[in-house]
């Protein structure tokens, strides 16, 4: 959010953001003043989160790379600081499932998720740190999970996920003295793709799934993506300066 009305547009980046949670959220910094950049693996898929960003009046930018090549972030975070400005919010959102038992889990699902979810992470932060050291202020905020907990069929999600709250952890630690926070929101179960996904694989309707997971959440619905980006919204803003290295359960009711 812009401290008042002549300083300079802040710049977010939201990874993942083609669709489900990252283009809520993208769409939600938008309107809370931020140009964004919309990041996916591909700059095409993100043109319909930009537009909407624009009809509404905000500024963003489709930007493709895929978070676990290191040569691309690096691209993707010089486009953005050219284009958009120096980015002092980065939501590290991107995403992938490669659900499995153990025994038939493969080598390739496994390094897939760390790839995608942790490299990933650690490789957009690293680019993206400089830009908020130098200007004393920044704001991270990584999309763990209730899996983290634990899920059966997740070991590869699970553990990437709870990955995640250690490097949130460790980045507060080592960036707050510059002014930037890092804290993680962990969804329940929000409706999107990828759960749609995860009926299809379960061979139920995703409505009937929809309607299994809500009878389990004490608020007795499902997520949607609007109520993680609202969550972020708060992380990603000047007020929450003294809130770091936390997990923010999005779920319903408690966790943890
Ligand atoms: P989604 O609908 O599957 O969207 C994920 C986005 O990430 C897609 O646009 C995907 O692009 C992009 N992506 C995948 N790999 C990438 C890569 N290597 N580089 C750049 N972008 C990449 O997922 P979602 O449900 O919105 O989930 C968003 C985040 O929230 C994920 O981190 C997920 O693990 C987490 N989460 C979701 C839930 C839930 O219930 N939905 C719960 C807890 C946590 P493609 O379309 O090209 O693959």
């Amino acid at each position: 959010m812009t401290d008042s009305a002549d300083a300079p547009q802040r710049t977010a980046i939201v990874t993942g953001a083609a669709r489900g949670i990252g283009a809520a959220t993208a769409g939600r910094l938008a309107a809370d003043g931020y140009a964004v950049a919309v990041l996916d693996l591909d700059a095409a898929a993100g043109a319909d989160t930009v537009a909407a960003i624009e009809k509404a009046g905000g500024r963003a930018l489709a930007v493709g790379a895929d978070v676990s090549d290191e040569a691309q972030v690096t691209a993707a975070v010089d486009e953005v600081a050219e284009r958009l400005g120096a980015p002092t919010v980065l939501v590290n959102n991107a995403g992938v499932l490669r659900d499995n038992l153990l025994f038939k889990m493969t080598a390739a699902d496994w390094d897939t998720v760390m790839g995608v979810h942790l490299r990933g992470a650690f490789l957009m932060s690293r680019a993206v740190q400089k830009h908020m050291v130098d200007a004393g202020f920044g704001r991270i905020v990584n999309l763990s999970s209730s899996s983290a907990l634990g899920n059966r069929g997740q070991a590869n999600y699970a553990t990437a996920k709870a990955g995640l709250q250690g490097l949130t952890k460790t980045l507060a630690i080592e960036l707050g003295r510059f002014g930037v926070t890092v804290n993680a929101v962990a969804p329940g179960f929000i409706a999107t793709d990828m759960t749609a996904a995860t009926a299809e694989r379960m061979g139920i309707t995703f409505e009937q799934f929809r309607q299994d997971c809500a009878a389990q959440i004490p608020v007795r619905r499902v997520g949607t993506p609007q109520d993680v980006a609202d969550a972020v919204s708060y992380l990603a803003g000047a007020g929450s300066g003294f809130v770091s290295g936390q997990v923010l359960y999005v779920a319903g009711g408690p966790l943890n």
